[in-house]
């Protein structure tokens, strides 16, 4: 098993956010969550790599490391968990005083302090990947929607992660320009990346993902291949779920 959750539970407050969280995935293997608005999706995608940090529960990864919340957890603990994965944000974050290069070359430079015409390359190649070869230069206020979020993916392979993590990638984006990014991230699951998206787009996380996920008010009512959950669900929140969005 690649990366194995167990417990993980998380509070804002008094607000219990997550609760009893058990997921297990393989390398190479897509999972998509979904569920309703405020449902925890993004938090729990955030504890992946450690920009929430949960209350209780276990993160172990097949590599060996592991990480008990309950128990001290140290910032060395956290930067190793977050150098796993790489990021797609809704809304892109790009720097918007930097060209699409520069962008994805900021992290590798900076942080992983590699060599900069190595990087260069490497950049360079990845904006290739993304169909945006012709756009190095241009900033972020000079592409669309669609172009920025390429940009977003071609910065977080950049940093070489071994999880891919996408929090609603095309929830921003305008209908015309959603195809070009999922079908980005559809390349990224034939090449066998291993990936967790949040997603309201039920279509394509059926052809995409091994696994689905639903969660409602901070648990995971069911999980299972795309064709159970979302073909014939077995519970009835997840049901009146898909009727209304589908
Ligand atoms: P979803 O992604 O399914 O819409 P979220 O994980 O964003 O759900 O939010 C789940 C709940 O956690 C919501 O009630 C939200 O208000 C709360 N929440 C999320 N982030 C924070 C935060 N940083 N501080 C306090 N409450 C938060």
């Amino acid at each position: 098993m690649f990366l194995s959750i167990k417990g993980l539970a998380k509070s804002f407050g008094e607000n219990s956010v997550l609760k009893n969280i058990d997921i297990e995935i393989s390398r190479g293997e897509v999972l998509s969550i979904i569920g309703p608005s405020g449902s925890g999706k993004t938090t729990l995608l955030r504890c992946f790599n450690g920009l929430e940090l949960p209350d209780k529960g276990i993160i172990r990864f097949e590599d060996g490391q592991h990480l008990d919340f309950e128990g001290k957890i140290s910032k060395q603990d956290i930067l190793q968990l977050r150098k796993k994965s790489g990021m797609v944000f809704q809304s892109y974050n790009l720097f918007p005083h930097k060209t699409a290069l520069e962008n994805i070359m900021e992290g590798p430079i900076i942080v992983q302090k590699r060599n900069k015409t190595e990087v260069r390359n490497e950049a360079e190649r990845l904006l290739e990947k993304v169909g945006l070869k012709d756009k190095l230069h241009f900033y972020p206020h000079q592409l669309s929607g669609g172009q920025q979020q390429r940009v977003g993916i071609a910065r977080a392979l950049a940093m070489k992660p071994e999880l891919m993590l996408f929090d609603e990638p095309t929830s921003a984006l305008d209908p015309e320009l959603i195809g070009e990014v999922l079908t980005v991230m559809k390349e990224l699951a034939q090449e066998n990346w291993t990936m967790i998206i949040v997603t309201h787009e039920i279509q394509f996380a059926s052809e995409i993902s091994a696994k689905v996920l639903f969660m409602d008010a901070g648990y995971i009512v069911e999980q299972g291949t795309p064709q159970r959950v979302l073909k014939s669900p077995k519970e009835q929140r997840t049901k009146q779920f898909l009727e209304r969005i589908l």
